[in-house]
C-alpha cells in the first residue's frame, strides 16, 4: 500500500488536469493516476494519415453498443485526455441552459446552480485556457465582461461569408477559441490541423499544456502514467474511499489518500464506480439512487460542407465563426434548435474514411473547394441512455439519440443557408449513436440524493471523501461545446476544497 498523499486525482483531462492546476499550489501532496502516457511531440501530430487513417492516438479499446456490436470509441487516453485533440472552442453555457426548458422532444431539467454562480469561474477558466473572443455580436451571450484575449480575425474567405450572413439578417459571432499567442512568433500558427490533432508546437490551450505539465514541476505532485484505476475500495461502513486499486503497467498496486477525485470522463468515471461494487455498494459505488451510468448525453452533431467546383477555399484557419440565431428558438419562434459553428478544414483522408473506394486525389480536389461547418443540437437526458459494465469489465454504451427532429430542422436550415451563400452542393455526415466526443451526464449533480449521484459541489451523496469532477456531472447537455463548463466547475470545486482545508 502506498500512502502519504493528501489527494489522489484520477484522470488528467479537462476536469482532472484543471483540478491539479488549482490544488497543486496549496502544497497538498497529490498523486495523479493517468491511464495513458504523454502524447509525443512528433511529425505525426499533424499528419491526417496518422491521425485519421491509422488512428495513432485513439484508444484501441473496444466498447459495445446497444445492439451488442463492438466498436472502437473515438476517445483518447493520455496526459491531458481528450483536450489534447479538441478544437479548443471554449464556450460558456447560455444563461437559459441552467434553467428547466422545453425542447421539441421533452423538457430538460434545471441545474442546481445558475449561470451567476459559475460566472466568476468562467472568467478564471478563460484566463487559464487563453480564450480569445469578443462580446457584442452573439444574441445568446450571457452577461459577462470582455474576453481576456481578442477574437481571432477571420481569414479572407470566412470574412466574406460573415458579411453575407449578416446581409441575410443573421448574427454571426466570433467563436471563443483557446489558443496560445496566435499568429505570434513561437505561438499558435493558425494551421489547418487543429481540431482532432494534437498541437505539435504545444500552442493549443489543452489541459496538459495549461495545467498538467506546469504542475508536474512542483515537488508535492507525483504523476503516475500508464496507471489504470480499476476499483475504489471503501471502509467497512461504505462511507469513505480508503484505497484505490490501480494497475501500473500491469502491476497491481494499492494507494490511499483522505480525498479522492475521479475525473476519468463521463463514460469511464461511471464505469469505475460501477466496477467498485462491495457489500455496502452492491450496485456500484455511490449508486444508492440507481443513477450511476444513466442520463448519458453526447450532442447531436452533423458535419456539413458547402461545395462549389469553381470556388477554391484558400483559408487555412477557417474555424472562427458561430451562428447562434437558432439556439434559443427556431426561425419561426418554435423550440430551440441548437448551434452552428465553422469547423476546421476537412482533409481528403478524413473524407475517404467515410467512403473508402473514392480515390484520395478526388477527395483532395473536393475538400479544397469546400467550407466546413458543424451543426450541433442538445440531446435530452434519458435514464435508459446509459453506461454499464459487464462481468468481464467491458463497457457497454447504450445510447439512442433523441431530439432528432429539432436537429434535422437545424440541418435543413443550414442547407438553406449554404445554398444562399452560393454553394452548389451540401454534404452532410453524422456520427449518430456512437458519438462520444461530447460525452456527458452519467453521474448527474443535484440536491436530491434520490435522483442524483453528486451534490452541487460534485461530491458523491453516498461517499464523503469522493468527488467526481469531469463531464459526468451535467444534468443536461446544452448545445454548445462542454469543456469550458467542466473547467469552470473544476475551479469552483477546487476553491471550495481549498476553503475547507
Ligand atoms: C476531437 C475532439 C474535439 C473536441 N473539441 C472540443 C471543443 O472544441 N470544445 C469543447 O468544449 N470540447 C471539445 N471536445 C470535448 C472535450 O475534449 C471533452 O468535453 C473534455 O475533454 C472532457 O473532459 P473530462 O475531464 O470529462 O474527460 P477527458 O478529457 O476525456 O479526460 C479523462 C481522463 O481520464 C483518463 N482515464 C480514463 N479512465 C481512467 C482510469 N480508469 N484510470 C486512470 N485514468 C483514466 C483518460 O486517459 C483521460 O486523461 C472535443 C473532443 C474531441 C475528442
Ligand atoms: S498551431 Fe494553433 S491552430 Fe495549429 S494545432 Fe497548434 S493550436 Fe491548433
Amino acid at each position: 500500500m502506498t500512502s502519504g498523499y493528501d489527494i489522489i486525482i484520477i484522470g488528467t483531462g479537462a476536469g482532472g488536469g484543471t483540478m491539479l492546476h488549482a490544488l497543486a499550489p496549496t502544497g497538498a501532496r497529490i498523486l495523479v493516476l493517468e491511464r495513458g502516457e504523454r502524447v509525443p511531440q512528433e511529425a505525426e501530430n499533424w499528419s491526417p494519415e496518422a491521425v485519421w487513417k491509422h488512428r495513432r492516438y485513439q484508444t484501441t479499446e473496444q466498447w459495445i453498443d446497444d445492439e451488442g456490436r463492438q466498436f472502437q470509441p473515438y476517445t483518447h487516453y493520455n496526459l491531458g485526455g481528450n483536450t489534447r485533440f479538441w478544437g479548443s472552442v471554449l464556450y460558456r453555457l447560455r444563461r437559459q441552459d441552467f434553467e428547466a426548458r422545453e425542447l421539441a422532444d421533452g423538457h430538460t431539467p434545471a441545474w442546481p446552480i445558475g449561470y451567476d454562480t459559475l460566472a466568476p469561474f468562467y472568467d478564471e477558466a478563460e484566463r487559464l485556457y487563453h480564450v480569445h473572443g469578443a462580446v457584442g455580436d452573439d444574441p445568446t451571450e450571457p452577461p459577462r465582461g470582455p474576453y481576456p484575449f481578442p477574437a481571432i480575425p477571420h481569414a479572407p474567405g470566412m470574412a466574406g461569408l460573415v458579411a453575407q450572413l449578416r446581409a441575410q439578417g443573421l448574427h454571426p459571432s466570433p467563436l471563443p477559441l483557446g489558443l496560445i499567442r496566435p499568429g505570434e512568433e513561437g505561438g499558435c500558427r493558425l494551421c489547418n490541423t487543429c481540431n482532432s490533432f494534437p498541437c505539435q508546437v504545444r500552442s493549443k490551450s489543452d489541459a496538459d499544456v495549461c495545467c498538467v505539465t506546469p504542475a508536474s514541476a512542483l515537488p508535492n505532485v507525483d504523476i503516475w502514467t500508464s496507471a489504470f484505476a480499476e476499483r475504489l475500495l471503501t471502509n467497512a461502513a461504505g462511507t469513505r474511499v480508503e484505497t484505490v486499486e490501480v494497475s501500473v503497467r500491469g502491476e497491481r498496486r494499492r494507494v490511499s489518500a483522505p480525498l479522492v477525485i475521479v475525473s476519468c470522463g463521463a463514460v469511464n468515471s461511471a464505469a469505475l464506480l460501477l466496477r467498485s461494487t462491495s457489500d455496502r455498494h452492491p450496485n456500484g459505488l455511490a449508486n444508492s439512487s440507481g443513477m450511476v451510468g444513466r442520463h448519458y448525453m453526447a450532442h447531436l452533431a452533423t458535419m456539413m460542407q458547402g461545395f462549389h467546383p469553381m470556388r477554391v477555399n484558400t483559408d487555412v484557419f477557417q474555424k472562427t465563426v458561430a451562428i447562434n440565431d437558432f439556439y434559443l428558438h427556431g426561425p419561426d419562434g418554435g423550440h430551440p434548435l441548437g448551434q452552428i459553428q465553422a469547423q476546421g478544414r476537412t482533409h481528403g483522408v478524413m473524407a475517404q474514411i467515410v467512403v473508402p473506394w473514392i480515390p484520395l486525389w478526388a477527395y483532395d480536389w473536393w475538400v479544397a473547394r469546400g467550407v466546413d461547418w458543424l451543426v450541433m443540437s442538445e440531446d435530452l437526458p434519458k435514464a435508459d441512455n446509459r453506461v454499464t459494465v459487464d462481468s468481464q469489465g467491458r463497457i457497454h454504451l447504450l445510447y439512442r439519440a433523441n431530439n432528432l427532429q429539432a436537429h434535422q430542422r437545424l440541418v435543413n436550415e443550414m442547407k438553406r443557408l449554404i445554398r444562399k451563400l452560393g454553394y452548389w452542393l451540401t454534404v452532410a455526415h453524422s456520427h449518430q449513436n456512437r458519438n462520444t466526443t461530447h460525452q456527458c451526464g452519467t453521474l448527474v449533480f443535484g440536491t436530491d440524493p434520490r435522483t442524483s449521484v453528486l451534490d452541487p459541489m460534485c461530491r458523491t451523496h453516498d461517499v464523503e471523501n469522493l468527488h467526481v469532477v469531469d463531464a459526468s456531472f451535467f444534468p443536461s447537455s446544452a448545445a454548445v461545446n462542454p469543456a469550458l463548463t467542466i473547467i469552470a466547475q473544476a475551479l469552483r470545486v477546487a476553491a471550495h476544497l481549498r476553503q475547507a482545508q
